[in-house]
Order: structure tokens, then sequence, then C-alpha cells
């Protein structure tokens, strides 16, 4: 069942790889179906040797409907993210190092760049510490999302959301490349940042429907 989704997920996990946001089998990612079925990568597997058999379904409650790989640890986070948040679809869970070290010295990536409210819809929240593999991971993270689609995990990484994967991916991608040039130009000098205005009109920009193929 799901071998689209499937496919789909591998194919985005390769890409988070490729653009450095995750390593060996650090991270996962998982997709609400429109049966409200729940698609998460397996727990430590290295994502290149990863094949679709290998992401476990499970029910909202996390009980497995098909596959036979031990499901990431996050999942008890992943799913209470997805019962919280009924909007959210997917949740990507990264380890990428600029965002994350942003968590480290401050409490919100501010919007200097406009691709940061594009994908992510405004400057991006740090929650406190929570441990990994466990459930105050996914209630720190909805806490702070602040309707928002990331949020920086402080001391661990960064979980993006999205009404479908493809938000959740780029909000990641593009999240990253944020941090990097806020840290490049904290280097140099004080950044200037995009003023409300200026924010919300980066966010009206990228609404279904106006931006992209379809
Ligand atoms: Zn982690």
């Amino acid at each position: 069942m799901y071998e689209k989704e499937k496919e789909e997920i591998l194919h985005a996990a390769l890409a988070l790889k490729e653009y450095r946001l995750i390593a060996l089998s650090g991270g996962n990612v998982s997709i609400r179906t429109d049966k409200g079925h729940v698609l998460v990568t397996p727990s430590g597997m290295i994502y290149d040797s990863m094949v679709p058999s290998d992401i476990v379904v499970l029910d909202i409650d996390g009980n497995i409907i098909e596959g036979t790989r031990k499901v990431s640890v996050d999942t008890e986070a992943i799913l209470y993210i997805l019962k919280k948040l009924p909007e959210v679809n997917s949740v990507i869970h990264t380890h990428q190092v600029y965002a994350s070290a942003v968590g480290l010295v401050m409490d919100v990536l501010p919007a200097a760049v406009t691709t940061l409210p594009n994908a992510c819809l405004g400057p991006i929240n740090v929650a406190p510490f929570s441990s990994a593999a466990s459930l105050e991971m996914g209630i720190m993270a909805v806490d702070y999302l602040n309707n928002k689609r990331a949020v920086i995990l402080k001391n661990h990484g960064v979980i993006t959301v999205g009404s479908t994967l493809k938000e959740a991916l780029y909000s990641a991608v593009y999240l990253e490349d944020a941090a990097k040039t806020y840290i490049m130009a904290r280097i140099l000098g004080n950044p200037v940042l995009l003023t409300e205005e200026q924010v919300k009109e980066a966010v009206g920009k990228f609404k279904p429907g106006t931006y992209g193929q379809s």
C-alpha cells in the first residue's frame, strides 16, 4: 500500500541528504495520507540503502498497519504533532547545522532574507531543550511553531511541517539557506532585517496558486 507515497518519502529523504540537512540515519520524514494513515521512515537506517518497503505505515495511534521495520524513535513526537495540527500532513526532522547553530545562541531566527517567509511563513522560533525520541519534543514543537512551517529545537535540530511533503521539504531547505546567510551577515556586522510589512508581502507571494506550476 501507498507505493507512490513511499517513493516520495524516499526522494525527500535523499534530497535532505543532498542538501546536507541530514547525515547517515539521522532525522526522519513522515506524511499523513488522505485516509489518515501515517507513513514514517524507519529507525536507524542509512537513507542511501533504504527502499520503499522499509517505510512503515501506522495508524494515528501508532499501531503498525504495514511494515516490518522498527519505526523512527521520534514517532511518538511526530504522531503528537499530526494529532494536534490537523492542517499538517507532513513532518520532517533534521539536524541541519546552520539553523541548529542559530538555536544555540538565539531564541528566534529573524527574517532577514525573503526566502524564509516565502517557505517558512516568517521568523522561526527556537523551542527550549527537549530530549530526542521523547513525546516532549513533539509538545515543544507544537508550542513553538507559532503557525510557521518550522521550529528549531535547542541543542538538537529542526522540525518542519507542511500541508504537503513538498512544503515541509522546502521549508527545511530554505530555512537552512536563511540561517546560513544570517550567520554570515552577523559575522560581517548587523544584518538589516525585513520589516513586518515585507514579511507579510513575502508570505503572500508564495501562497498556493501564486507560485510554481501547480
Ligand atoms: Zn533528532
